[in-house]
């Protein structure tokens, strides 16, 4: 286990909310809230226990990451990325919404780019 979530509970999706159930977000703007996106995250964030636990080896300087599909069901922003990993998806989305227009252009341009 790598740390305890803290912050308040809001009803609502922000930009640095985390989902712990469709109707209670965690709001902390000041670590949680801040993980990077990876699609090879580093740590999990277990919303039942309030538990940050770590994925892989975490070197000293790392920037810990989460995938954020991992606890959102809707993003506040879907968005591209560029993580790196061999299983990037390309498009962030939330577990339970649908790549939006958006999302389809970019993916659309990023497949003719790489063949
Ligand atoms: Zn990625």
């Amino acid at each position: 286990m790598v740390a305890r979530m803290t912050g308040i509970t809001v009803p609502y999706v922000l930009q640095h909310t985390l989902q712990i159930s469709p109707w209670l977000h965690l709001y902390d703007p000041h670590f949680t809230g801040l993980l990077l996106h990876s699609c090879d995250p580093l740590v999990f964030l277990d919303m039942n226990k309030l538990e940050i636990w770590a994925l892989q080896d975490i070197e000293k300087g790392d920037a810990l990451t989460m995938d954020y599909a991992s606890t959102e069901d809707i993003l506040y922003r879907q968005f591209p990325c560029a993580c790196g990993s061999d299983n990037c998806r390309g498009w962030i989305t939330g577990r339970k919404e649908r790549i939006n227009e958006q999302g389809r252009r970019y993916l659309q341009n990023l497949e003719r780019k790489c063949g």
